[in-house]
């Protein structure tokens, strides 16, 4: 798995797990994983300090379903 699933809040900035900065704030764009997938359009949380990127239960699903589709190509 790449990044970190947190569950989403309304309020910002929020704190970043990774370095504990209140610097994560929603982004929406291509973004690369780390297995070299690219899911377009992704919304998550992108920690503006140490470039992490948290993903909710929606960023999750999107993710899954660009693995799966990708899973599928030969
Ligand atoms: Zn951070």
């Amino acid at each position: 798995m790449s990044g970190k699933k947190i569950r989403a809040k309304t309020s910002e900035p929020l704190e970043c797990p990774e370095c504990g900065a209140m610097a994560l704030r929603r982004a929406v764009g291509d973004c690369r994983l780390r297995d070299g997938t690219i899911v377009p359009k992704l919304k998550r949380l992108r920690c503006k300090k140490c470039g992490a990127n948290l993903f909710d239960d929606e960023a999750m699903a999107q993710i899954e379903s660009v693995r799966q589709a990708a899973a599928h190509k030969t």
